[in-house]
């Protein structure tokens, strides 16, 4: 991700968390907190549960920007849940169900409180399903990153939602602290294509003009990094030369970048499997979509670029993070600077690797610049609202 990201950390209006109420019912006492605890996300996440599996079924049609979901969690509780919280912006919840039973449910701000019939026992699995449909509309923070979550594009949909974007379009525990499998199955107009996280799970299959995709990821994975970015697509797909699934995809005004994009994410990913150890997840590849995000996101499997042609520096950076930030993730934001540390690292790395200067001559060089330069001015591990005047400058995209 882009090291702007940083500068959002540091300036994302800090939610008050919501003190607890005197003369609390035995029932408010067994609620799950609408929060997972990040003091610089207060309202990110939740607690009183564990996500393990996410199943995902989308049907999304662009001319008319409509998304119509069901999403169904499989989750333990950690404690007994009289009710507990999911994370969604906007959209429209129809149905809620807790292990195949109706449950109601309220809506605040970004959080969807379910009170099942029944509470859940505290360490017991359970399933809820949401039914839901709308237009999703993305995150914006104009100050800092710019848009993010699902973004819809003229011919379908861009799906970058770091830092707490995907809960623009599904229903979930939306902070890294709490990775799980995923299943999706995402139907569009036949002759699009739609891009998730993983490997396709069979064939697409088309019926009354619209053509389904089924992806399954099966490494655990934040929330963050799921994508459904769908679309008319150009794509490649083969191995890498060490044996690794690889699929590239280009929006067709980026059809010169896919062959680049293919054969340079199999090298950098056989790479850095030399450098890193064993590479984490099942395929690799990425994604060029022509919306102008001027960033990248590392989505599991699937980097995403953001209207332009990715060079090998940028390619680096993401697969980079296919180990650090995605395999190996953090539980709290403040560390967020631990994954773009050893993304940045790694482009070092890469540059070495390609005969150009050494990691080290990298390194001592920008260690000499003067203290009033802005590469120092953000502290790390230290968001806060206060950090904003001084957020680094950065180029477009890292
Ligand atoms: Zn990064």
């Amino acid at each position: 991700m882009l090291a702007t990201l940083i500068s959002v950390l540091a300036c994302s209006p800090a939610d008050e968390p919501t003190p607890p109420a005197a003369g609390q019912s035995a029932a408010d006492r067994r609620a799950g907190a609408p929060g997972i605890g990040d003091p610089d996300f207060p309202r990110d996440g939740n607690g009183g549960y564990d996500v393990s599996h996410y199943d995902l079924v989308v049907d999304y049609t662009p001319a008319t920007k409509r998304l119509d979901g069901v999403t169904t969690i499989s989750a333990a509780a950690t404690q007994e849940l009289s009710s507990f919280n999911l994370d969604l912006t906007g959209l429209d919840v129809r149905e809620v169900a807790v292990d195949d039973a109706p449950a109601t449910f309220t809506r605040k701000g970004d959080e969807l409180t379910v009170r099942p019939a029944r509470a859940i026992t505290g360490g017991t699995p359970f399933t809820v399903k949401v039914t839901y449909t709308g237009s999703p509309k993305p995150a914006s923070d104009n100050a800092n990153l710019g848009t993010y979550g699902f973004i819809p594009t003229p011919d379908g949909a861009f799906v970058a939602s770091e830092p707490n974007g995907s809960k623009t379009w599904f229903p979930n525990n939306d902070h890294p602290a709490d990775k799980a499998t995923f299943d999706f199955t995402i139907t569009v107009p036949a002759g699009l294509t739609a891009l998730a996280n993983g490997e396709q799970a069979g064939r697409p299959t088309t019926s009354g003009g619209r053509t389904t995709f089924r992806w399954r990821e099966r490494h655990p994975m934040a929330t963050y990094l799921a994508t459904a970015t769908l679309g008319k697509f150009d794509l490649r797909q083969g191995s890498t030369a060490a044996g690794i699934p690889n699929l590239a995809a280009t929006d067709p005004r980026f059809k010169s970048s896919l062959d680049p994009l293919y054969t340079l994410s199999g090298q950098i990913t056989d790479y850095w499997a030399t450098v890193f150890g064993p590479y984490p997840f099942s395929s690799t590849g990425g994604v060029v979509d022509d919306y102008s995000a001027g960033y990248a996101l590392e989505n599991q499997t699937k980097p995403l670029y953001g209207g332009f042609q990715p060079d090998e520096t940028i390619i680096a950076h993401e697969l980079a993070h296919q180990w650090f930030g995605n395999s190996l993730t953090i539980k709290r934001w403040k560390d967020l600077w631990l994954n773009e540390g050893f993304a940045t690292y790694a482009e070092w790395l890469w540059a070495e690797h390609k005969g150009k200067k050494t990691a080290e001559a990298t390194f001592t060089e920008l260690l000499k610049r003067p203290a009033s330069d802005p590469m120092w001015s953000y502290p790390r591990a230290a968001p806060s609202p206060t950090t904003c005047s001084t957020s680094p400058s950065t180029r477009a995209a890292a």
